[in-house]
């Protein structure tokens, strides 16, 4: 008899989705003493008036359920803080765990097995494993990155539309690549949305981290978006707070009635204390973040130099936490073969980006750096860095 215990048991659904990357990185940056320049996460913390008011309303006794739909307090903050700076009109609003619970519910709430879901390769990993929970089908269209940006070819766009085409899944600012989402690339998604009658989820959860002056552009702002398009963000990246896992689906109550229904029997609800300190972030601490979004494209800036300095191409990064550079310039074919050489050689990590890709030989070239560092832990990986030579 073979051993019960070394059976994978993971359903055939989930076995391609694996463990995520950022587990494997982490244990090898932990493994080797390594910086972590890997996951996404900032090493400081958020505003100080949000994080005391965490605190004032966990002794206020705010530990309890919240409603299913989130704080009423937290609800009218983020409808105050869309009309303000969108001039969107949020419709109805749905607090969850995270983004990341927020995209989960709405693929599971608003597709039938064999629907067909259109999504920006590379994207973010949780995608996959959400779109096989789903029994979605992918549909990726590539964000090629020969050129100066990462730009999408609009026939490409339009032939990954089928008549089995639920919805368009888009992710700007765009991890892993830094791209920023132009106004003219959201009309011709939108335009499309429209004619194939099609929705749109947009996973805008560094909406505020968008560098040199650029705008972020919800795409449930461009005209006959507003009924279609199921808008995502988050409190994680804005006030770096990733471990709070307060995130929110607002748009039009049939897109938000499906989400809510898968999403009550993921957690029903979480963070009530978090929730109203958000509600203070977000009506309070703006300003705060504004110099964050300074303070970040400083260290894109320090990171960027000296990954140029090494000798790396690097690829224009217009928002988020990332900068990608192309292994290839370092003399790799492979993303993964340099990763493992900067981690024990170097003492640096980072993340190959094929990980975000269907077609890994499509994303073989590129790794993945994340600046959202301190600056004693930017200094060290960029010192380390300076001395790696393959
Ligand atoms: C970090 C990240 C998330 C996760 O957001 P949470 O609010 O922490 O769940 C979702 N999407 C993208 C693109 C991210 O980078």
């Amino acid at each position: 008899m073979t051993d019960p215990t070394s059976r994978d048991m993971t359903s055939r659904k989930l076995r391609a989705v694996g463990t995520t990357i950022f587990t494997e990185m982490t244990a090898l940056a932990r493994r080797t003493g390594a910086v972590n320049l890997g996951q996404g996460f900032p090493d400081t913390d958020g505003p100080p008036a949000m994080l005391a008011a965490a605190q004032r309303a966990i002794a206020s006794g705010l530990n309890q359920y919240p409603p299913l739909d989130g704080l009423p307090e937290l609800r009218e903050a983020i409808a105050r803080q869309r009309l303000q700076r969108y001039g969107q009109d949020a419709g109805d609003i749905l607090v969850t765990a995270g983004a990341t619970e927020a995209v989960a519910a709405a693929l599971i709430g608003l597709c039938d097995p064999g629907d067909e879901v259109v999504v920006f390769e590379p994207y973010y990993d949780s995608y996959r494993a959400n779109l096989a929970m789903a029994g979605a089908v992918r549909r990726p269209v590539q964000l090629g990155g020969e050129g100066e940006a990462f730009a999408f070819d609009p026939d490409e766009l339009r032939a990954a539309i089928t008549p089995r085409t639920k919805l368009i899944l888009l992710n700007s600012p765009h991890n892993p690549t830094g791209k920023v989402f132009t106004r003219a690339e959201l009309s011709l998604i939108a335009e499309l949305c429209v004619a194939h009658d099609l929705i749109a989820v947009t996973d805008e959860v560094y909406e505020y981290l968008v560098y040199d002056g650029l705008a972020h552009i919800p795409l449930a702002t461009l005209p006959g978006m507003a009924d279609r398009t199921l808008t995502i963000s988050s409190a994680g990246k804005t006030f770096s707070a990733t471990g709070w896992k307060i995130g929110w689906a607002c748009g039009p109550a049939n897109l938000v009635s499906a989400t809510r229904t898968a999403k009550q029997f993921l957690t029903f609800a979480s963070g009530t204390p978090l929730q109203a300190a958000v509600a203070v972030g977000l009506d309070e601490e703006l300003g705060w973040v504004a110099a964050l979004r300074d303070d970040m494209q400083q260290r894109r800036d320090r990171l960027g130099a000296a990954l140029v300095g090494m000798g790396a191409r690097v690829y224009p990064c217009e928002g988020t936490y990332f900068l990608q550079i192309d292994a290839r310039s370092l003399g790799y074919d492979d993303g993964v073969k340099l990763c493992h050489d900067l981690a024990h050689k170097a003492g640096v990590v980072a993340i190959p980006a094929q990980v975000f890709f269907d077609d890994a030989d499509a994303g073989r070239r590129y790794v993945r750096f994340a600046f959202c560092k301190s600056d004693a832990v930017l200094d060290e990986g960029i010192g380390r860095l300076s001395k790696f030579s393959s």
